[in-house]
């Protein structure tokens, strides 16, 4: 479903991202972990092109990322073809980005409405389906700032998931959270891994990372230092780097 080759991204002089290789299947889960800086929000900007790489590919299920091919030479994407990919690919960040003065509801049909033209009561349907998904059907009618950090990242994953992704990035999801509000988002996080949804997650709950993940990858300068199993290489990191990081989680 992902396939990074070589991927680099600078902004101006600064190298971010180094060539990173990695491959996610379909209906598989993949942990990032890695120090501040390393690159991690870059990388998933890339994928889901909200940055557009320097050099290497991406391609997310067979379509190459930001760039069109023809007759063997690479051409960037116009916004309208690259708004359009983004679309089967869903996205939730830190700090849920919910729209402040639309109730939940609203903020659920926003896309599948006004960029896929689904039919309102369509939208509706689905919408309150997927509330009741993430366990917050009763707060269809509520704003977000009526809502727990937990709870608004819950409708901020059914939002997500209303414009049907073939692909959902996580960043950092559950960082800005109160401890007691993670367990939750993990349940619903785990609950769409089971329901074989492709996952790229960066996250450093690596309980979750241990159960779910079907891959953890370490990165660090901007390269991907480690990846394996994730208790493989939780147990036995190959690398100094990875030992010096996990050792400081724990
Ligand atoms: P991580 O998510 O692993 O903490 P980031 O991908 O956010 O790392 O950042 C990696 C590096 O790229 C940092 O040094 C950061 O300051 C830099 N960076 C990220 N986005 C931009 C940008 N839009 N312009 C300039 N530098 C950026
Ligand atoms: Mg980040």
């Amino acid at each position: 479903m992902v396939r990074a080759d070589g991927v680099c991204k600078n902004f101006g002089a600064l190298q971010v991202l180094k060539g990173i290789d990695l491959e996610v299947n379909r209906g598989e889960v993949a942990c990032l972990i890695g120090p501040s800086g390393s690159g991690k929000s870059t990388f998933l900007r890339c994928v889901n092109h909200l940055e557009v790489v320097n050099a290497g590919r991406l391609v997310v299920d067979g379509d190459l990322i930001g760039y069109r091919e023809r007759n063997g030479k690479l051409y960037e994407m116009s916004p309208k073809d690259a708004a359009r990919q983004r679309r089967d690919i869903g996205m939730v960040f830190q700090h849920f980005n919910l729209f402040p003065h639309r109730t939940v509801l609203e903020n659920v049909i926003e896309a599948p409405v006004q960029v896929a033209r689904k039919p309102k009561d369509q939208a509706v349907e689905r919408a309150r389906d997927l509330l009741s998904k993430v366990g917050l059907a009763s707060k269809a009618d509520a704003y977000p700032a009526q809502l727990s950090g937990g709870q608004q990242q819950r409708v901020a994953i059914a939002r997500a998931l209303a414009m049907d992704p073939k692909l959902m990035l996580f960043d950092e999801p559950t960082s800005a959270l109160d401890p007691e509000l993670v367990g939750d988002v993990l349940d619903v996080m785990r609950e769409l891994a089971a329901s074989g949804m492709t996952m790229l997650v960066v996250t450093h709950e690596m309980g979750f990372a241990r159960e779910v993940a079907d891959q953890l990858v370490f990165m660090d300068g901007g390269v991907v230092v480690e990846k394996g199993d994730p208790r493989e290489l939780l147990s036995n990191p190959q690398h100094e780097r990875t030992k010096g990081f996990l050792s400081k989680l724990l």
